[in-house]
């Protein structure tokens, strides 16, 4: 099956006056998604950088294409816990058959090079006063963040204002005020977040596989300057990932759920 063209690295990527980076987490191997997310950050007038939130690879059918796209743009990530069990880090025993079945799929379609680059991610990075994980700073690697009681205890595990995680593939924010009140918001539909300077937990969503109900692919754009976060949802054409994914004979489960969002 043909793919359509990709477009040159940095055609959306600028040097402007604001500092906007597009985070994206739980790509999940699905290249439709992500060119659908490289298309619309196109039409929102480019971003400055890009964070990507660990599971680049798993579940889908395009686990090289994926890590070659966020590589020629040149992205700062951690690793999440299908990266890792994809090039041998993580036992796949602690997997569902699924899962497990779709990192062996994964594993012989990475090169050397996206095996290293992959293998040597870290669980954990901090950039510019924002801590980056993909499960949550006290369990990078596994912790699922969906409810107050082990978000309210993960607020004590950074120390920057805002983490971003992702994960659960569920686009929310956990909101900690100055008097220590915490709020939780699922994200429906594209919004914005003006954070002020209360601390966050924020999941941008996954961008291959939406488990929110939504198939949309979800990601989030960040601004520095206006302190705000925005939530995008971006239609793509699910049928072409999941011709791909009955090519490389992936589980059934794997290809129907992408229709549904869950
Ligand atoms: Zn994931």
């Amino acid at each position: 099956m043909k793919l359509p063209l990709w477009k040159p690295p940095g055609t959306w990527c600028y040097s402007g006056i604001a500092m906007r980076y597009a985070v994206l987490a739980d790509i999940h191997s699905n290249l439709a998604a992500l060119q659908a997310v490289w298309a619309d950050l196109d039409r929102y007038g480019g971003v400055d950088g890009l964070w990507c939130l660990g599971d680049i690879v798993g579940y889908g059918p395009d686990p090289g294409p994926c890590l070659e796209q966020l590589r020629e743009r040149s992205f700062l990530s951690v690793a999440g816990n299908h990266d890792l069990a994809a090039v041998g880090r993580l036992d796949l025993g602690e997997f569902n058959s699924e899962a497990a079945q779709a990192c062996r799929v994964a594993g012989p379609k990475l090169d050397a090079a996206a095996i290293r680059f992959l293998g040597e991610l870290p669980l954990r990075q901090e950039i510019g006063g924002i801590t980056l994980v993909h499960g949550s700073p006290r369990g990078p690697v596994w912790e699922y963040l969906l409810e107050n009681e082990s978000a309210a205890a993960n607020f004590a595990c950074f120390h920057t204002s805002v983490c971003l995680v992702g994960h659960s593939h569920i686009p929310l924010a956990f909101h900690l005020d100055s008097r220590g009140r915490l709020a939780a918001r699922r994200v429906r539909e594209a919004s914005e977040l003006k954070m002020g300077s209360d601390r966050f937990i924020l999941n941008p969503g996954s961008v291959g596989q939406p488990r929110d109900g939504d198939p949309r692919a979800s990601y989030a754009i960040y601004d520095r300057d206006r302190n705000t976060v925005t939530w995008r949802r971006v239609a793509y054409d699910i049928r072409v990932t999941q011709a791909r994914m009955r090519e490389a004979k992936l589980p059934p489960g794997l290809i129907d759920r992408l229709d549904y969002g869950l």
